[in-house]
């Protein structure tokens, strides 16, 4: 393996990869290393994406929607049509939602491999471990030097926890994978059911992915395994898969470059607070910082160029998905009688614009 590269992504997943794909695709050497043997195993998702029509409508400023959402058959296990928001009563307001259901780690090697086609290189089973200047140290004490450094780490990535101080509020999550026949429909259950969060049962081919996520601060003094235990146990079949994870929460950091390091996807807090999205959010701006890369390398124009088109394709998206989840807390704070007195036909879209990243009182 070359030592020297114009671009090293830590991290493969879809932020990593689709940096890659976008840079190399220009022409400019890019090498990610990923801590993983298999880039997207084991699963760590609710497998949930939203159809690239459904997406044309939610980030209309984001362009080439198609040629960035390029995904083979096998990587979607399902789809589905409608969304339902229900309360700890069972009272449910269902919307109409295109989504498709991944196979999410066929869903990231399929990105890998969009990337490695465009020309980039892959060391996998390679954990970074420490970052100064242009060299990027692994823990097998290999080194390998890049022009510039990439930090597509997810939650916890080190070139964000070595060089960045800002902090994001990480939420903690459990979930499963079940067998058994669900309807065509993606539940979000709301309330004293996931405190501070909410739980989903998202329908699969064969089953449903079923998790949990809260904040302790709304908790008082159950635990995340506590309600993940009670809500699982609602539900019959054979559990195949246990999984958890962490998902940033507080919306995008206020910088993501200094100097030659950049940040994208997780690390830089691109998960949309109101939702919860954050694969097709790290893709965006995966193909932005691609694209910032090459012509900095081959028009030696600015890294800034990153943060300015972030903001032209979801900056609006953002700022309204933060506002949401103020909104949000509002009900987090609530008894669930109120929660379930709120939802009701009246409140019904202005919840959704608010899950949606829409201004609740606007026209965007
Ligand atoms: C349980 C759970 C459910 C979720 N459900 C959904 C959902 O339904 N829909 C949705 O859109 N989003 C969902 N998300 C969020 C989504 O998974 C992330 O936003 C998305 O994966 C971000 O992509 P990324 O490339 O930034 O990070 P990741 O996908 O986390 O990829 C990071 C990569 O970096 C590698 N890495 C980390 N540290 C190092 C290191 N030191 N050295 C080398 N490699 C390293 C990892 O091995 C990994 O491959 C969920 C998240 C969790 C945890």
């Amino acid at each position: 393996m070359e030592k020297s590269w114009d671009a090293i992504v830590i991290g493969g997943g879809p932020a990593g990869s689709t940096v890659a794909r976008y840079a190399a695709l220009e022409g400019v050497k890019v090498l990610v290393i990923d801590s993983r043997e298999k880039i997207g195993s084991p699963l760590q998702c609710g497998e949930l994406v939203p159809t690239n029509n459904q997406l044309r409508k939610l980030c209309p400023h984001v362009p080439e929607i198609d040629d960035l959402f390029n995904l083979p058959e096998e990587a979607v296990s399902r789809r589905t049509t409608k969304m339902g928001l229900v309360t700890p009563s069972g009272k449910k307001l269902v919307y109409p939602f295109r989504g498709k259901i991944l196979e999410r780690p066929v869903h990231d090697q399929a990105l890998v491999d969009l990337a490695k086609e465009a020309g980039a290189k892959f060391l996998t089973k390679s954990k970074v471990v420490d970052i100064q200047g242009n060299i990027i140290r692994l823990a097998n004490g290999d080194e390998f030097e890049g022009k510039i450094i990439v930090g597509c780490g997810g939650p916890h990535d080190p070139l964000r926890a070595k060089h960045w101080d800002e902090k994001s509020l990480n939420i903690f999550v459990k979930f499963m994978l079940i067998e058994g026949n669900f309807d065509d429909q993606v539940d979000l259950y709301f309330g004293s059911t996931a405190p501070g969060g909410y739980a989903w049962v998202i329908p699969k081919r064969n089953g449903a992915n079923i998790g949990i996520g809260i904040q302790k601060k709304y908790a008082k003094d159950v635990n995340l395994k506590t309600k993940a235990e009670e809500f699982f146990a609602r539900f019959d079949g054979k559990i195949t898969y246990k999984g958890s994870g962490a998902l940033p929460m507080s919306g995008t950091i206020s910088q993501f470059t200094k100097g030659n390091y950049m940040l994208a996807g997780d690390s830089a807090g691109m998960v949309l607070p109101s939702n919860g999205a954050g694969i097709t959010t790290a893709m965006i701006g995966g193909r932005v910082a691609g694209q910032a890369i090459a012509n900095h390398i081959i028009h030696d124009s600015s890294l800034d160029e990153y943060e300015k088109n972030w903001d032209k394709q979801m900056g609006k998206m953002m700022k309204y998905s933060k506002r949401g989840i103020r909104w949000g807390e509002i009900m987090f704070n609530s008894p669930d009688w109120l929660v379930d007195a709120s939802f009701n036909s009246l409140s019904k879209p202005f919840i959704w614009r608010a899950v949606n990243c829409r201004p609740v009182l606007g026209i965007y």
